[in-house]
Formats: C-alpha cells, structure tokens, sequence
C-alpha cells in the first residue's frame, strides 16, 4: 500500500476492497479517483464497491458472527482489539497524514484528533467482555434472566470531515459488543478507512469481522448495504436528509439504526464569563476542521454588554488564522474537503449577505500564493445576526461564524433552543448558579460549560431533536449495539393443559 509520502505527480493506489480478510478487486464496482482538496486534483485511484462486493462483504460478515468472532470470549476479543490499539498507535502519524491529503484537514489537527483514537480503542477493549444482563426476581417456579447478545451485521455509513474518527466511533462499540461490521466511507476521503485493514489484518482478526467498502451512497455501495437484509444495525453520521432516506430504505428490513447528523450548536458567553478564554474556545469552535464539524458552535450567542469587544476580537482572530497547504504543520487551516462543500460556504456567506448581516471578516475564498486549486477560504465572521436569518438556522459546514446578541438569560436559552437541531451547546459563565440554571435548559445532547468540543470515548454524544438517534461514545453507545434477550425457566417443568377442561 502507498504511503502518506506518496510523491506528487505518482497517483497512490488503493484498488482493492478489503472482504472476507482478503484484499479483492471490486467483483461489480470500479476504480474511483480520490481529490487532494489542498490542490483540487486527484492523488488517489480507491477501489469502489458495487451491489455484488456488499453481498460478499456482508456474507463474509454474517460467517464471522456465526463463526470464530461469534464463538470467541469477551476477553479475547479484548485482546485482539487491544493489539489493534496498539498497532493504530504506531501507524497514528502515517495515518493522520493520509487523512489530511484525503480530506484537506490541517495535519497539526489531523495529528491531535488521530493520535487519540488508540486510547478509544483501548477503552473499547475494556469493555468487550463486561455486557452482562440481569436476574429478574419472580416466584420460585422460574429462572429469568436477561442476556446481552450483539445486535449482528453492522453496516457502518461515515462521512467526509472526519472519516477516522467516524469509524473509531462505531468500530470501537460494535467490536466490544461482539458484532461484525462492513465499513463504507464517503466516496470523498476512502484511503484512510482501507488502510485500516492492513491493522485489522496485521492485528489478526478472523476473517470477516471487518469488511472495507468504499463506494458511492445513493444508488451505490451505501444504498445496496442499507437496504440488504443480512444486515441488522446501520451505523450513520452525516446528513439529516441522508438519514432520512437510510430510514426509508431500511425499513423494508426493520434494521436499527443510530444517527449522528448534523448541528447549528449555540455558543452563548455571558458578560461575566472569564471572557479571553470564552473568546479562545469561540473562535477555534467556529473554524476547526475548516468548519466541518457538526460539534462547531457556529452560533455565537454574545451577551450585549461584551458584543462589541467580542465581534472586535472575531475579526482580529480572524486574520491570525493561517490558511495554507494542510500538510505544512504550521497550518492552522486547510481547505474544504471538497468543491461542492466549498460552493455550498461560498454560497452562504452571499446569503448572509443578502439577509442583513454584517461581514466583519473574511468571506473569499482563498487562492494565488500555493494555493491555486485548493478549496480554501477565509475565516468568516458575520455580525448583527438575528436567528431568523438563514445563516442561523441552517448548516454551512465552513468556517462561517455568525454572531447574535441577546440580553438575558431568559433570551439566551431562548435563542439557543431555537433550532431544529440539538447536538452541543456551549456555555461561558462566572456563576455558577447561571451554569446549572442555563445548562439545564439546554435541549441538546451534550453541554459543555467554561469549555467547548471536550469529547472522548468515554462520553455519550449524540443529538436530541433533528441532529440524531442514539449516542455514539459512552456506555450508551455500546447498548445500541446489543440485544436484551431474556431467558425464562421454569423450575418445575409442569405446564398446565389448557384444554384438559
Ligand atoms: P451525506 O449524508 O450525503 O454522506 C454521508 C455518508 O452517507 C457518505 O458515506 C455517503 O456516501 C453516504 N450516503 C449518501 N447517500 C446515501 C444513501 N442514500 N444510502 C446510504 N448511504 C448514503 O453527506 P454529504 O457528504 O452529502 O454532506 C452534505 C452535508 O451533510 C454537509 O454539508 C454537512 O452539512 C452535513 N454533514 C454532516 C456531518 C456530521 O458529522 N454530522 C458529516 C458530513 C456531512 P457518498 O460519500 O458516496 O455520498
């Protein structure tokens, strides 16, 4: 397999799928070229999955769960699992740098959020042998009792910004719980995902276990495992109207699911917050990843008497921001992973012009001086922002920060639940009382207080409202993919004759 290094001009090549513990060429699929967004030409030809290439995926995954992954104890799957955390731990460098020609993210990122993900494996690895279930008390006449038993054949569906960390968020509990899983990356950034078979094979995994598909979604590899009836559980990030159409589709096959979708999170800094560090947490959470997360406090809630220093400080921030080639670790921030994500920023920031509000900073793209081709474009910010307006409401998924005031704190948890979704929020405050207060109101899946983005393994995340179902990390992520089976036994044996009478 190619390396990170990979010289420009030599296309890297990845034109195998890996099924079964193999590495096979797609049966009915392709060869699909993958775009270094830092340049906007392609630097990778990925193999891709047809129809055919999932029915051996899933098969092969379907003989692992009835086979030696099915049969094997918690503790040696742990063990392997461990020996895969290892192995990722290793290759964490090399990894981090494929992922930032992939998608365009500034490897000093890629670097940060790659070299954590060993750690979740390992936390998962603890975990692999600890789904127990329950007595049930009833009379003497009975045993009940509950299993916990793996959901099954896990089809799991990633995106663009992050695929890396995507896959460790749904590898790490479908490993643990005892499931088997056929991974399909966004035809945007596959290299990273494959390469995870090399640690899987090298880690010594049974055949099958993992599967690795890249493919396209819609009509594609994606819609093929959705709508597959081997496959028990789908496992999605990515957008609502995605989800949608996977909810549609899947359930033909009454699969479950759990969706991580997207978020248009509030980050609301009250006047007595210890306001520099409210303002470093503010303006990284609006333009890390280049704005592709769906975590970003991308609204900023700012309490009147502190707006106009906090909008001051945006746009002097702002310029402080370097945006260059992604590789070159002094970077701060690369470009959009890809063109049509960058068409959708560009074309944003014209809307909130149009609507009313006031550009204080940014709001081009970026070109000439090395980064002719690239999808880059400027740390944006926009002030005097009514949450009416569609930059409000809707998800850029660029580093567009749009900045509302508010007066109260009756205003603020107003303005911040004022939205179809509710994935994080963010809270700076000097009082505590008002932390618990505003917390508390807050509809969405995980708050953060006096910091932002503090997310680990160990931490359930997920969204209330439109932003998903289920949580990934966390002891909550492990139950969705389990099944309670309850045991009934009855201690006699007798069973009466109905109709004996
Ligand atoms: P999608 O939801 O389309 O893509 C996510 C994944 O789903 C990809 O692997 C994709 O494959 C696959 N997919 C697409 N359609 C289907 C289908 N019908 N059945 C099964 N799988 C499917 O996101 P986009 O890449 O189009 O991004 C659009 C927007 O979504 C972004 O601008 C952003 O707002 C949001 N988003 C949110 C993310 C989050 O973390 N919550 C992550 C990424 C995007 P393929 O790559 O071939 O399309």
């Amino acid at each position: 397999m190619p390396q990170a290094g990979t010289p420009a001009g030599s296309m890297a090549r990845y034109e195998r799928l890996f099924i079964g513990g193999a590495w096979v060429a797609p049966e009915d699929g392709g060869l699909m070229e993958s775009i270094d967004p830092s340049v906007g030409r392609p630097w990778a030809v990925v193999a891709y999955g047809g129809r055919c290439d999932i029915d051996k995926a899933v098969a092969a995954a379907r003989d692992a769960l009835d086979g030696p992954w099915g049969r094997m104890p918690g503790h040696e799957r742990a063990a392997l699992m461990r020996r895969f955390a290892d192995l990722y731990k290793e290759r964490a460098r090399t990894l981090a740098m494929l992922e930032t020609r992939d998608s365009g993210r500034a490897l000093r990122e890629s670097l940060l959020d790659v070299g954590g993900h060993s750690n979740g494996y390992h936390w998962w690895a603890s975990l692999a042998d600890k789904a127990s279930g329950r007595t049930i008390p009833f009379d003497d006449s009975v045993h009940a009792f509950t299993s916990r038993v793996p959901v099954g054949v896990v089809g799991a569906i990633t995106p663009w910004n992050v695929p890396l960390m995507a896959a460790a968020w749904k590898l790490g509990p479908a490993l643990a719980a005892g499931c088997t899983v056929v991974l399909k990356p966004a035809e945007h950034t596959p290299v990273t995902s494959l390469e995870l078979g090399r640690l899987f094979e090298e880690a010594g995994f049974p055949p099958g276990v993992v599967n690795i598909v890249p493919g396209y979604g819609k009509d594609g590899a994606g819609e093929y495992l959705v709508a597959h009836p081997g496959v028990d559980k789908i496992a999605f990030t990515g957008e609502g109207a995605t989800a949608k159409a996977i909810l549609r589709t899947g359930a033909e096959t009454m699969k479950r699911f759990t969706f991580e979708l997207g978020g248009k999170s509030p980050h609301i800094l009250f006047a007595d917050a210890d306001l520099e560090q409210a303002l470093n947490a503010a303006t990284n959470s609006a333009w890390t990843l280049c704005g592709q997360s769906c975590a970003l406090g991308s609204r900023v809630l700012v309490q009147r008497p502190v707006y106009d220093r906090v909008v001051e400080e945006f746009a002097r921030r702002a310029a402080r921001v370097r945006v260059g080639q992604p590789m070159d670790e002094a970077t701060h921030m690369g470009p959009q992973a890809h063109a049509e994500q960058l068409a959708k920023t560009l074309s944003y920031i014209d809307i909130g012009r149009n609507e009313g509000a006031e550009l204080v900073a940014g709001g081009n793209r970026l070109g000439g001086a090395g980064l002719d081709g690239g999808y880059f474009v400027e740390p944006t910010v926009f002030a005097g922002v009514s949450n009416a307006m569609r930059i409000a409401r809707e998800e850029i998924f660029g580093p567009v920060a749009a900045l509302i005031p508010f007066d109260d704190e009756d205003e603020a948890v107003a303005i911040a639940n004022d939205t179809s979704y509710g994935l994080t929020a963010g809270l700076w405050t000097g009082d505590v009382g008002r932390a618990h207060r505003v917390a508390n109101r807050i509809r969405a899946g995980m708050v953060w207080v006096n910091t932002y983005r503090f997310i680990r393994w160990s931490t359930p995340y997920g969204g209330f409202k439109a932003s998903g179902w289920g949580r990934e990390n966390g002891i909550e992520a492990l139950e969705s993919y389990l099944e309670t089976r309850t045991t009934v036994i009855s201690t006699t044996g007798r069973f009466a004759d109905a109709y004996a009478v």
